[in-house]
C-alpha cells in the first residue's frame, strides 16, 4: 500500500468511509490516541498542516481516500 500522511479531518472521514463500506457502520474508534503528528502535506486534501501516518487511522481504504480527495479538492 502507498504511504499516506493524513490530517485529522481527512483521516477520520476516510476511516469512517472505510468502515461504512466494510461493515455498514461508522468507525467505533476514530483514531489512535497516541499519534505522531508532524508538519506536512496531507495526501488527501493537500493542505500544509499537522499530519500523521494512515496507520493512525487504521489504514483507510485507498478508494475511500481517493473519493474523499475528489470531494475536498473539488476535482482539482
Ligand atoms: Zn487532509
Amino acid at each position: 500500500m502507498s504511504f499516506y500522511l493524513l490530517c485529522t479531518p481527512c483521516g477520520r472521514t476516510a476511516n469512517d468511509m472505510t468502515c461504512i463500506k466494510r461493515y455498514g457502520a461508522r468507525a467505533l474508534q476514530s483514531a489512535y490516541h497516541v499519534s505522531t503528528f508532524r508538519d506536512g502535506i496531507c495526501s488527501c486534501c493537500g493542505e500544509q498542516t499537522r499530519v500523521t501516518e494512515a496507520r493512525d487511522f487504521f489504514y483507510p481504504d485507498e478508494r475511500a481516500l481517493k473519493l474523499l480527495r475528489q470531494y475536498v479538492t473539488k476535482g482539482k
